[in-house]
């Protein structure tokens, strides 16, 4: 079938909607092919790379507002491979997952590994929540704050349980687009091609000093942990501003220039404030449409940094998604194993709000003329 042409004046100038991984701005590709390029190609154990280490972390402190104590610590493999990190090196006994999605039931499947007891897995239907509730013998209570499979944002707040339990917050695609306030939680792990505007295959935490003497603890503890999924291994090494294994030089040059241009413009609040702008946008397109619903039934539930729009029968949006891909506007299909008749958009600090009202027009001509 032939994609419906859409005229200039309603595109997006960039053409990118993506979750993950998402737009890069131009304008970091341009310094790393600029003044970047002469970090490309050189050793991770030298100066250079390894004050870009620090500068990234430094940045990722700024950015999170990290209270004393607080450290950011880094490995490779991206969020996937915290998770095993976090089996092997931070959960002592036994965690809560909170499952609203796809990512959410990742950390909780790899939680459930021998050596620990079985998960407390909470389930919330697909494009809701579901709180933590404190249970005797949990020591990590873990969540998305943003499930990207959903469109389904959780507060980040501390949960009142034993001494000692830890909150442990997915932050890959809310880290630099959510305000929130990490004294709230213990570790907020990401990965950076989300809001972060790199790429993927490496992550992040910030980890708050019961977290460190935890992973410290467990460490010690003489339970079985591969070198490469060792926390205490990645804590030393991010002290040091390096990382076990060779690390993407390039992504983390991506990063630090996306941190540098969020904080040039007023960090978090400002990042969380464009957020906003661009996905009340879509989900007041969506309310007021004939068509198109949001996903998310209740609006406190509803993230600002990925839309999900439900379609009626009148709207085939597997058939809208491939139109817009036809026209350079790529990405809007649902999350693959959701199933639903559903757009999904990310509306990511890097993409400008005027490019999601210009979507929407697209989305409208496409839907009018298909
Ligand atoms: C994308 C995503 C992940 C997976 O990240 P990888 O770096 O690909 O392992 C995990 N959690 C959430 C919430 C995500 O959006």
């Amino acid at each position: 079938m032939a994609h419906v042409t859409l005229p200039r004046d309603i595109l997006p100038r960039d053409g990118r909607f993506g979750c993950g991984p998402a737009k890069i701005r131009p304008e970091q590709v341009a310094a790393l092919s600029g003044p970047g390029s002469i970090l490309l190609g050189t050793s991770h154990r030298q100066s250079p790379v390894k004050s870009l280490v620090g500068q990234v972390r430094s940045g990722l402190s700024d950015l999170l507002r990290l209270p004393k104590g607080y450290e950011i610590i880094l490995g490779n493999g991206g969020s996937t491979a915290f998770w095993d990190a976090a089996a092997f090196g931070l959960i002592e006994k036994r965690s809560q997952n909170l499952v609203f999605g796809e990512f959410g039931g990742k950390f909780g499947a790899a939680a459930s590994a021998p050596w620990l007891e079985a998960p407390d897995i909470r389930k919330a239907e697909p494009g809701s929540s579901i709180a933590a509730e404190a249970v005797e013998g949990i020591d990590v209570y873990a969540w998305p704050h943003n499930e990207t499979s959903t469109g389904v944002a959780a507060p980040v707040r501390r949960v009142a349980g034993d001494d000692g339990a830890l909150t442990v917050i997915d932050a890959t695609s809310a880290a630099g687009g959510i305000d929130f306030s990490v004294s709230q939680c213990d570790v907020y792990y990401f990965a950076p091609q989300k809001n972060l505007g790199s790429d993927g295959g490496i992550w992040f935490a910030a980890v708050s000093p019961a977290a460190i003497e935890r992973i410290e603890r467990v460490a010690a503890s003489g339970r079985y942990i591969p070198e490469f999924l060792s926390l205490k291994n990645a804590l030393d090494n991010s002290r040091l501003n390096q990382t076990l294994n060779t690390p993407a030089v390039s992504t983390l040059y991506l990063l630090d220039k996306q941190l540098e241009w969020i904080l040039s413009n007023g960090g978090l609040q400002w990042a969380a404030d464009r957020t906003a702008e661009s996905s009340s946008a879509l989900y007041e397109w969506a309310e007021a449409s004939e068509h198109a619903t949001p996903f998310v039934a209740d609006p406190a539930d509803r993230s600002p940094v990925v839309v999900t729009i439900d379609f009626d029968d009148t709207v085939d949006a597997a058939a809208v998604a491939k139109s817009l891909r036809g026209n350079g506007i790529v990405d809007t299909e649902p999350y693959r194993k959701l199933g639903r008749n559903q757009l999904r958009v990310a509306t990511f600090v890097s993409i400008e709000p005027e490019d999601v009202r210009q979507l929407i027009k697209c989305i409208d001509y496409t839907i009018e003329r298909l």
